[in-house]
Order: structure tokens, then C-alpha cells, then sequence
């Protein structure tokens, strides 16, 4: 990079428009928080959109699996995040799940039918893990998904105005409070003011430059420190791929090796919504999904292989016998770039030893093994900055350590900390707070009354007391050896040593 500086004259901004609630980036995080601070009665919110469509990673990036929605036979990922499959199961054909009221359940014939689909069976890989169970794990198509979310978004028009194409690029402050956003777009440079700010970017692209604390990157080990562009293949038959895995499991693990050597990076084919397409996850180590020379090489790179990997696939696999390439992902897949340093963060602690929190937003199952993805809960100060008031920040971007970063920032936490901002603007406009003073209980309340689960909160409890007895029953799901041992030597070090993916 050069080492010259240019300077920019001053320049007088014009105000574009003025809100209560501007939620910057419409993705499953900040599109949640939009509907979210809809439906708990703000009418005057915007979203601000860079591309022409929401979903950002779930819709543009192909990511198209939801995994672990629920644990032992109760769902405790509902709210907006079910609603995306309640709409998408009327369309025929748009996704593929075990149905709510299969979960938890052990009938061989209906494990053996779910366990092709990723993460639709538990993994009980880790001793005293419960036995193997159908888990509420979605597989959609993507596009059927972006027109969803616009019909979410459209049923609110009364109080959502949307902005597409506008990239927003810096917070306006007064001192430590955020006042609204400076953006970009084909009409020139603008501004929206706003009472608060969601930063739902996904790489903090606001509050990075609001003074408040954050990370950069997480280490090389984890999930969250690689790129990738997905890509579909179609003409290929998803259950012959699967039973032939069962029956020549040599050979599938030789397989994906050789996938990995074709392409020089990790990737990987992953069942979708249809029998007759898989979508190709892939992971390029050791790269920031918000620095340009890593997208950059993650685009070109990507497409210059994707011959290579079809070739081999259409070679090694009968299955895959007639596989072309179906389409390319329209935006890079981005796990992670930034970690705000909230006013809580997130470690490894909180599932090892089951954290409980007043300020609780989210119950959260995840891909976690050390609690057997039991549920951990997400305090509202995860989302929170330290420092600056009136911005809260959402999704795969929020606050926690190199390694709990890996369980808190797949798509189920984007939607659910998005959710929970977006009520929790709402409240802080409706009562004259700030996002640091909000009326946390009446936030909760607000989030149960749109059908997310929490704990220790006595509406939900009223409505169904059966998720603190689960969970209870099950010890937050604390009987594996896995959980004993992170307890024993709980330490950042011995912690890492328990990542999967
Ligand atoms: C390849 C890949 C595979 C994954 N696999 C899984 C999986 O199997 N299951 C799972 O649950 N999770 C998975 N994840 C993680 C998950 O997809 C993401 O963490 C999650 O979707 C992120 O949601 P988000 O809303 O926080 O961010 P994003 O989806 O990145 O959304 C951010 C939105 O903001 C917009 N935006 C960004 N910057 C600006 C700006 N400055 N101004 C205006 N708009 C802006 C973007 O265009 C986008 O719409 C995967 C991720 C990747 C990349």
C-alpha cells in the first residue's frame, strides 16, 4: 500500500432523512432488528442496505443451512428466526428440516433419513453426549429466502422505510453519543440522523469508528478467521452421495481430501434443499473477510478452482457423476473481521459453566460440544459498546473472545441478537432512554411476547414452564466429559482445545 495521504476538503453533508431507529446492514441480524423494532411499535425506523436485497451471508452468501435449533425435544430458537421457515415451508420444495414436532426424537428409520442433512441429527461425537436425536436444522434455498424477507420487510412499510444501495461508511457523533450515519450512494454522499443506531454490518463498520473498544480478527485456529465464496452444483443425487459415505467411508474421507488438494484450500459439499444440488462450502485459512486484498483473493481464487474441484468430483464420486456448476454465490462469504469489546464478552466460561445473566436476550442451542449444544444465554451487553451510547451491534460482528466467537456468531445468534436490539430501540425511543439505560425487563418481556423463549422470566414461564425444567433436568446440558474437563482446567488455553468445526 502507498505510504501518501490525501486530504479531503470539508464538505457540507446533506441530511437525506431522520429517524428513531436506523439499523445499517440487512442482514439476518440487522433485517430481525428492523421488523423487531416494527413490531414492538416504533413507526419511524430505516434499514440501510449496500446491496439490492437482505439476507446478506444467508441469501447472498449461500449460506443455506440453519443447524441446531432446538435441544432434546424443545425448540428454543423461535421467534423471527422460525418464521423464516414457517413462510418458506407453504413454498413446495423451498426447504428441507425435521419437522418441530420430530425433534428429540431417537426412530432409527428417521435418523437414518435426516442424518444426510447437516447437523439434523445430534452429533453425540464426545463421551456422555446424549444419545443421537433429531435436531431442528433447516436446509432452504436461498432465493426463495430473499423474497421472504422482502415480504417481512413490505408487511411493515407503515413504519419501515428502506434504503438500498446506500453504503454506510461512518457514525455522525456528539462526543460519545451516536447520532446518526454518513453514506454513500449513487446520489452522493449523505447522511441519516437517527435517536439510535444498530450497527448490523457484520465487520462493525460504525462502530469501529464511534471509539468504542473492539478486536480484530480471531486467531488462525477458528471457523470465524476464513473466507469463502460458495458456489452450487446441480445434476448430482444428494442420498446416493450419503449412502455411499455409510458404506465406503474410506473412500469418502480419501474424497474430500482430494477435493481439498484440487482446490489448494478447504471445501466442502454440503446438502441443500433439493436432492439435485449441493451448495460447496469452502474456508480460506487465515484471511479478514474486511480487508480487500483477502476478498479480492477469495473471489478470484475461488473461481479460478471451481473447474478443477468439479472435475474431481465428477471423477471420484458416482453421485456426483453429472454435477455442473449450478450458479456462484453473490457475495463473498464473511464470518468474521471485527469482535466488538462490549460491555460484556462472551468466553468459553459461558458454556463450560453455564452462565446465567439478568440481562438476558437470547437462550441460545448451539454448535457447541462442550455443553452438548445445550442452551447458553446471551446477555444484552454482548451487543452493547463500551464507551458510546445510542449504538448496539448485532449479529456475527458482537462481543466475545477468539473462541466463543466460533459458537455466537452463526446465523440462529445473528437473528436473536438482532431481535433483541431491535426491541430494545424500540423501548429506548418509546421511553425517552438510551440504549445504555433501556428498561432491560421490559425489553425481555417485549421479546417473549414475540415468541422467544427466555429463562427466568415469568410470562414465558406462565406460558410454558417445560424449557427451565429441560434444562434443569439436564443440567444445562453439563454431563459431558467434555464439560468436566473444561471445568477442571478452565483456562483460555485448555478451553481452545475444544473448538470444532
Ligand atoms: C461460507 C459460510 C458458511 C457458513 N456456514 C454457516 C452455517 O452452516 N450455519 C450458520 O448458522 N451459520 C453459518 N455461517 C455464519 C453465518 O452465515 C453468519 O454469521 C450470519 O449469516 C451473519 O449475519 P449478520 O447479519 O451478522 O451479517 P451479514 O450476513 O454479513 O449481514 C450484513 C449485512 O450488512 C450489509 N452491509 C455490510 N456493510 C454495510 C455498510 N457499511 N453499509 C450498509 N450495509 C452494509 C451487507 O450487505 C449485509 O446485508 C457461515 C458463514 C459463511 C460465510
Amino acid at each position: 500500500m502507498s505510504a501518501k495521504t490525501y486530504f479531503e476538503p470539508q464538505s457540507a453533508i446533506p441530511v437525506y432523512d431522520e429517524c428513531d431507529v436506523l439499523v445499517v446492514g440487512g442482514g439476518s441480524a440487522g433485517h430481525s432488528a428492523a421488523i423487531a423494532a416494527a413490531r414492538a411499535g416504533c413507526k419511524n425506523i430505516i434499514l440501510m442496505e449496500r446491496y439490492g436485497y437482505f439476507g446478506g451471508d444467508v441469501t447472498g452468501g449461500y449460506v443455506i443451512v440453519v443447524p441446531n435449533l432446538s435441544w432434546y425435544n424443545k425448540s428454543f430458537i423461535r421467534g423471527l428466526q422460525e418464521e423464516w421457515f414457517t413462510r418458506l415451508a407453504k413454498i413446495p420444495g423451498a426447504m428441507r428440516a425435521p419437522s418441530l414436532k420430530d425433534i428429540g426424537c431417537t426412530d432409527p428409520a428417521l435418523l437414518h433419513m435426516y442424518g444426510q442433512l447437516t447437523d439434523a441429527v445430534s452429533r453425540a461425537t464426545f463421551e456422555g453426549c446424549k444419545p443421537k436425536q433429531l435436531v431442528r436444522s433447516v436446509a432452504f434455498e436461498p432465493n426463495f429466502l430473499k423474497i421472504e424477507m422482502d415480504k417481512m420487510l413490505l408487511e411493515h412499510s407503515d413504519s419501515i422505510r428502506i434504503l438500498c444501495h446506500s453504503w454506510g461508511t461512518k457514525p455522525i457523533m456528539e462526543g460519545d453519543v451516536c447520532r446518526g450515519v454518513i453514506f454513500e450512494s449513487k446520489e452522493g454522499r449523505k447522511a441519516v440522523l437517527a435517536k439510535v443506531v444498530i450497527d448490523a454490518t457484520g465487520d462493525g463498520d460504525i462502530y469501529t469508528r464511534s471509539g468504542a473498544p473492539y478486536q480484530t480478527l480471531s486467531d488462525g485456529a477458528t471457523r470465524s478467521n476464513t473466507t469463502a465464496l460458495v458456489w452450487r452444483a446441480g445434476g448430482i443425487d444428494w442420498n446416493a452421495f450419503y449412502e455411499w459415505q455409510q458404506q465406503y467411508p474410506e473412500a469418502a474421507r480419501a474424497f474430500r481430501t482430494g477435493l481439498m488438494e484440487r482446490g489448494g484450500y478447504r471445501i466442502s459439499p454440503i446438502a441443500s434443499n433439493s436432492n439435485e444440488i449441493c451448495w460447496m462450502n469452502n474456508w480460506h485459512a487465515n484471511r479478514d473477510c474486511a480487508k480487500i486484498e483477502a476478498q479480492t483473493y477469495t473471489e478470484l481464487k475461488t473461481r479460478d478452482t471451481i473447474y478443477a474441484a468439479l472435475d474431481y468430483m465428477r471423477e471420484a464420486v458416482p453421485a456426483f457423476r453429472n454435477a455442473y456448476l449450478y450458479d456462484i454465490a453473490p457475495q463473498l462469504g464473511t464470518r468474521c473481521s471485527k469482535r466488538l469489546t462490549g460491555e460484556y464478552v462472551m468466553t468459553a466460561n459461558d458454556f463450560a459453566f453455564a452462565s446465567q445473566f439478568e440481562d438476558v436476550i437470547a437462550w441460545s442451542s448451539t454448535i457447541c460440544q462442550i455443553n452438548d449444544c445445550g442452551p447458553v444465554e446471551i446477555p444484552y451487553r454482548a451487543i452493547l459498546p463500551q464507551k458510546v451510547d445510542n449504538l448496539l451491534a448485532p449479529g456475527r460482528h458482537l462481543s466475545a473472545d477468539a473462541v466463543a466467537i466460533d459458537w455466537v456468531n452463526l446465523i440462529p445468534q445473528c437473528v436473536q441478537t438482532g431481535q433483541a436490539a431491535g426491541v430494545a430501540a424500540a423501548v429506548a425511543v418509546a421511553d425517552g432512554t438510551t440504549a445504555h439505560t433501556v428498561n432491560i425487563k421490559k425489553v425481555q418481556d417485549i421479546l417473549v411476547e414475540q415468541d422467544v423463549p427466555l429463562p427466568r422470566n415469568e410470562l414465558f414461564h406462565a406460558k410454558d414452564p417445560s424449557y427451565e425444567e429441560l434444562v434443569e433436568e439436564k443440567h444445562c446440558g453439563l454431563y459431558t466429559a467434555m464439560a468436566k474437563k473444561a471445568r477442571e482446567e478452565a483456562d483460555g488455553e485448555t478451553l481452545k482445545k475444544f473448538r470444532q468445526w
